[in-house]
């Protein structure tokens, strides 16, 4: 692929160009041009990009950041993913196990200082994951939080020097109950269990219906992102 003035072009056309298009065509604009340089992320509350990613390129590289603070079900729903469906999960983890940054940190950072805790956790591993890629997809959504309200469905990502692509930015929570209705996509249990947005443990509580997915999140943190999409 070309250099990253180049990237950041085909980013910003690609946008304009498919801010109206189906998931599945933003999808295989990039399969079709960055071919195995291309991967998705998920952090296995569902499936469905991977899902959608894996119809218009078999065996695409999903990348599952493993904190070391999951919850069994998404840790379960990981494995399931990757033993039925035609993708190659990749599990990033972070340079130290909880025990070691509890010995380094104190324990449960988390609390203490989170967003050390997902830099350490989640940003920098991620960040080595995405070496060998020039685009990554995930499944933010625009409706999911006024902060996600103008996520581009492709767009330029400043920090990492990536193609980012957000192929169901325009999809409601509806759109997704649908297709996972419609394709069986994997779910995580939790969704079922009173958990409308599944992060890492210590970090995620229940949610009252009707309540906003993310209220779940950090909460009575001052805290509403990981850090990974800022
Ligand atoms: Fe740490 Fe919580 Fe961030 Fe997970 S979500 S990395 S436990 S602060």
């Amino acid at each position: 692929m070309t250099g990253t003035t180049d990237l950041r072009r085909l980013a910003e056309r690609a946008g304009r160009e498919l801010e109206d298009a189906p998931a599945s065509d933003i999808l295989s604009w990039a399969a079709d041009t960055f071919g195995a340089r291309f991967c998705v992320t998920s952090s296995m509350e569902d499936a469905v990009v991977a899902h959608l990613a894996s119809r218009v390129r078999p065996g695409v590289d999903v990348l599952f950041l493993d904190t070391g603070y999951h919850f069994p079900e998404t840790i379960g729903t990981r494995d399931a993913v990757a033993a039925v469906m035609d993708v190659n999960v990749v599990t990033l983890t972070p340079e130290r196990s909880v025990a070691e940054q509890d010995a380094e940190h104190g324990p449960a950072l988390h609390d203490r200082d989170p967003d050390l805790c997902c830099a350490l956790r989640k940003v920098a591993p991620l960040a080595n994951g995405l070496v060998d890629y020039d685009a990554w997809a995930t499944g933010l959504r625009r409706d999911e939080s006024p902060t996600r309200a103008n996520t581009p469905v492709v767009g330029w990502d400043e920090r990492r020097g990536k193609v980012k692509i957000a192929p169901v930015a325009r999809w409601t929570q509806d759109d997704v109950d649908r297709y996972v209705a419609e394709h069986g996509v994997l779910t995580n249990p939790l969704l079922m269990d009173g958990y409308a947005s599944v992060g890492c443990a210590p970090c995620t509580s229940r949610v009252a219906a009707g309540e906003d997915a993310r209220v779940g999140r950090w909460a009575g943190r001052a805290k509403t992102e990981c850090g990974l999409h800022g």
